[in-house]
């Protein structure tokens, strides 16, 4: 009898296959094909946390306006003092934050002054009040002070038309602080991302609803709300579709209709029913891979209409893992950010983890510190990709490359803290 062959893996001579790319060669593929998105507004600054900037804040102040104290302290001129003994002046006045000395500082004379306070004309030094004595009427400095010590210069904080805040930067709290102490009230940000979702998959049943034979509980429309939500896009839930090609289509296109990207997870693996591709080809340029990643190997990135089109996998840990790998760098690209590689660090292995060369692997790990101080990381678990307590529990994703192979307890990885990715 003759034997039937079995193909046993795909391979990119095979036409018929998705291709198969490397994780980074995906992401650079993504970020190649998205622009960031062109409409801006103005924001107040409460506002502003977390928007991105569209055009660089210059400053139209010095910060500090003043030259002024750094210490509740005796305003001095710093060749009065004598350097190898104590120096007598005489106090001649009090300046407080807000309400300047006006006059100038003559020979052998000093002011009181508090934190913040315009240092007066003269001075050029600061005494910490504890490292002077009240004595007979006159303040006595102790030797050994630095000229110019405890003063603030100004400008020494942001010049006059210097770049306070690049384009393309994120805005954090200490931004707003920023802006706020040049008196700035309003920036302009990129407009937000706006994102429509869906899962897909007969067997989703939402919550309240009775289970049936076979049925699960959507839980990417949930884990998906969460991820879109950090990302502070504009998002719009469109609840599970029904597995058929006529509701797919038409929840895509109402989909499509506004947004800048539409996700839908589940129905692009290979054996799914394949009308999904079909439809997916009818409504616009698609393109189907095969990552070589674990989890989340297939994937599909296009465009319906004016919006981008992420499919992303059906089980839960791969949806999160192809989220954070290439939604979120599509995300803050269209977002107008610049410059948002995420941190990785590297930590010891805790365990032996046994892998084969081919994929890049993302691994659920807790990152701690041993007694020594060093990074430590090990897995959470059972690693499997519908297993969603591996991500719950984690801290960090470990990174395992293509060629990697399996590793000992004690070597040592790269690892993507969830800290600032998350
Ligand atoms: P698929 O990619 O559609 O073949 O789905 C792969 C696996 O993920 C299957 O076990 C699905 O039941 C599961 N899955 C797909 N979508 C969801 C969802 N929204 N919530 C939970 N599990 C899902
Ligand atoms: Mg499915």
């Amino acid at each position: 009898m003759k034997e039937i062959p079995i193909r046993t893996a795909a391979s990119c001579a095979d036409d018929s296959e998705p291709r198969i790319l490397g994780v980074e060669d995906a992401r650079r593929r993504l970020l190649e094909a998205v622009q960031p998105l062109a409409a801006r507004e103005r924001v107040a600054l409460r506002d502003a946390l977390g928007r991105v900037l569209a055009r660089p804040v210059v400053s139209t102040l010095q910060v500090p306006a003043h030259t002024n104290s750094a210490m509740d302290g005796y305003a001095l001129r710093f060749d009065d003092l004598d350097p190898t003994s104590r120096t007598p002046l005489e106090a001649v006045g009090t300046a407080l934050a807000g309400r300047p000395w006006p006059g100038r500082l003559e020979a052998g004379q000093c002011i009181r002054i508090t934190t913040g306070a315009p240092l007066p004309a003269g001075a050029d030094t600061v005494v910490m009040q504890e490292q002077t004595l009240e004595q007979g009427g006159k303040v006595i400095v102790g030797p050994g002070q630095r000229r110019g010590g405890n003063v603030r210069l100004a400008g020494e904080d942001l010049q006059l038309g210097e770049e306070a805040l690049a384009a393309g930067r994120r805005l954090t709290p200490a931004d707003l602080g920023m802006l706020a102490s040049l008196g700035i009230g309003e920036v302009t940000v990129v407009r937000r991302p706006r994102v429509s979702f869906l899962p897909t998959g007969d067997e989703l049943k939402g919550i309240g609803e009775p289970l049936g034979e076979g049925e699960i509980y959507d839980s990417n429309r949930y884990s998906l709300h969460g991820m879109l939500s950090r990302e502070g896009v504009e998002l719009r839930d469109l609840g599970v579709v029904a597995d058929t090609p006529e509701a797919v289509r038409s929840a895509l296109l109402e989909a499509s209709e506004g947004s800048d990207l539409v996700i839908t997870t589940g129905g692009v693996s290979v054996g799914e029913a394949d009308y999904i591709k079909e439809v997916l080809e009818s409504l616009g340029r698609m393109e189907f891979w095969k990552i070589a990643m674990k989890p989340g190997r297939p994937l599909t990135f296009g465009r319906i209409g004016n919006a981008r089109f992420f499919g992303l996998p059906g089980n839960p840990v791969a949806v999160m893992v192809t989220f954070y790998q290439f939604v979120v760098p599509v995300l803050r690209h269209l977002a107008g950010e610049r410059d948002h590689r995420p941190l990785h660090l590297r930590a010891r292995l805790g365990e032996r983890i046994r892998k084969r060369p081919g994929r890049t692997e993302f691994l659920r790990g807790v990152l701690s510190f041993d007694e020594g101080g060093e990074a430590v990381v090990r897995r959470t678990g059972a690693q499997g990709s519908g297993i969603l307590r591996s991500m719950s529990l984690a801290n960090c994703f470990i990174l395992l490359d293509e060629k990697q192979g399996t590793l000992d307890e004690g070597a040592m990885v790269p690892v993507q803290p969830f800290e600032g990715l998350i």
